[in-house]
């Protein structure tokens, strides 16, 4: 591990670290650093110890059993549903729904609200810069309904041209799915006014913050959109729990996702009545153990202090940001003014893959390739990129270490 003994913005990152086993580690005989935060955020000790705990003293099926364990292991998964209703300022509990990522969510949405309320030559926009999980839920949905779908523009840096997006706003307006911070470029898009500006045309929107959530106090009753996703493992938690927000009213007015145990009140072989929320759309033993430790991940980013967390992410941004703009040949792909935590970068005459691999022989590790965002990709007239991703444990001496990194994958190939 690359030591730090630095306090950053009142951030103890050098202590914050040694709660993350896997930053220990070493990558091809090197301390890693790992850069690809964006992907999936390294786990910190406590979650590890809850998921142990939760195998080792209460694995349990949840809701149905009155056995101590079943109780304990109820109750521990309920308590996560409490926690998330209040990390995103939701209203209700009935309004957290647990999915197995952002992406489920986006394709319960496309699959319930969609088949109920989009028609032949109705319209749905999302954005050029959307991961391909908001982008093939709207094709299929569209597809089958005979419906268009409307794609908002970027400028080159990589912001939305929001006048274009006005401009695409009609009657025939019914949904804008909307990334709140672009995965491959950082940007963070003004989702309030995307909101509003929809909302005035009477279309409902969903905010995937696969990438916010990690970064932002997300506070879904101010921003007022009617359905928001994420992802457990993005923001330190386990890999398969994910979260979709609904607005009450929508939720109860929209048909169930699957049918199975757990969304049902009553089955019979005439009829079937289904269960209140948020169960109706829990079909089926969910991904208890891991909906158990995203709590304990979500107390740890709390405790941690999220503004402090903010600035730290902040810090590190502008220092990667100025680092790798010196060197000759490197261009930065996404310079809005608006970013958080993401430095996606193209080298003259070198390929996005070999960066990637050059620099994993150094222990660093950075994402390289489309990102799931081939449109935006094509948009940019480019393959891919290398991607480096930043989250609470990374440390201004890990991007001093990437810079000789990236001269020496420079030096190797040009
Ligand atoms: N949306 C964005 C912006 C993402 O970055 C990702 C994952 O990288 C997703 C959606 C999909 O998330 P998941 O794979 O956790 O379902």
């Amino acid at each position: 591990m690359i030591e730090s003994a630095t306090i950053s913005n009142n951030l103890d990152v050098y202590s914050l670290r040694q709660q993350f086993p896997a930053l220990d580690r070493k990558v091809k005989g090197k301390p890693l650093v790992y850069f690809d935060n964006a992907a999936t955020a390294q786990k910190p000790q406590v979650v590890i110890e809850t998921l142990n705990q939760y195998y080792t003293q209460y694995n349990a099926n949840i809701h149905r059993g009155i056995h101590t364990l079943a109780e304990e292991a109820t109750a521990a998964f309920e308590a996560t549903r409490d926690t998330v209703r209040q990390y995103i300022h939701a209203t209700s509990r009935e309004e957290i729904i647990f999915t197995r990522g952002t992406t489920e969510g986006i394709n319960l949405v496309a699959s319930t609200w969609g088949r109920q309320n989009i028609d032949k030559g109705d319209e749905i926009i999302i954005s050029t810069m959307e991961h391909h999980s908001n982008i093939v839920p709207w094709q299929i949905l569209c597809q089958e309904k005979e419906a268009v779908l409307k794609i908002i523009p970027i400028h080159d840096n990589g912001e939305l041209i929001l006048e274009e997006y006005e401009k695409l706003i009609s009657p025939k307006t019914k949904f804008v799915s909307i990334v709140h911070v672009s995965n491959a470029l950082g940007t963070v898009n003004p989702v309030k006014k995307i909101i509003n500006i929809a909302h005035r045309a009477g279309a409902k929107v969903l905010v995937d913050g696969a990438q916010s959530a990690v970064h932002f106090d997300i506070n879904v009753e101010d921003l007022d959109c009617d359905f928001f996703v994420l992802s457990s493992h993005k923001i330190y938690g386990p890999t398969g729990v994910g979260v979709l927000y609904g607005k009450k009213s929508l939720l109860e007015s929209m048909p169930v996702y699957q049918g199975g145990g757990e969304m049902i009140k009553e089955v019979s072989f005439k009829k079937t009545i289904y269960n209140d929320l948020p169960y109706k759309f829990e079909a089926g033993t969910p991904n208890i153990a891991d909906t158990v430790a995203f709590k304990a991940a979500l107390d740890f980013v709390q405790a941690t202090g999220k503004e402090k967390i903010r600035k730290h992410e902040s810090s590190l941004l502008a220092h990667a940001t100025a680092k790798l703009s010196e060197i000759p040949g490197l261009r930065i792909v996404g310079t809005a003014k608006d970013k958080t935590s993401v430095v996606s970068f193209v080298m003259e005459g070198i390929h996005p893959q070999d960066i990637g691999i050059l620099l994993d022989n150094q222990g660093i590790a950075v994402r390289t390739g489309h990102h799931c965002t081939q449109p935006l990709m094509d948009r940019l007239g480019i393959p891919g990129t290398a991607r480096v991703s930043l989250a609470m444990y990374n440390t201004m001496e890990e991007i001093d270490a990437l810079i000789p990194g990236v001269h020496k994958v420079k030096k190797m190939l040009s």
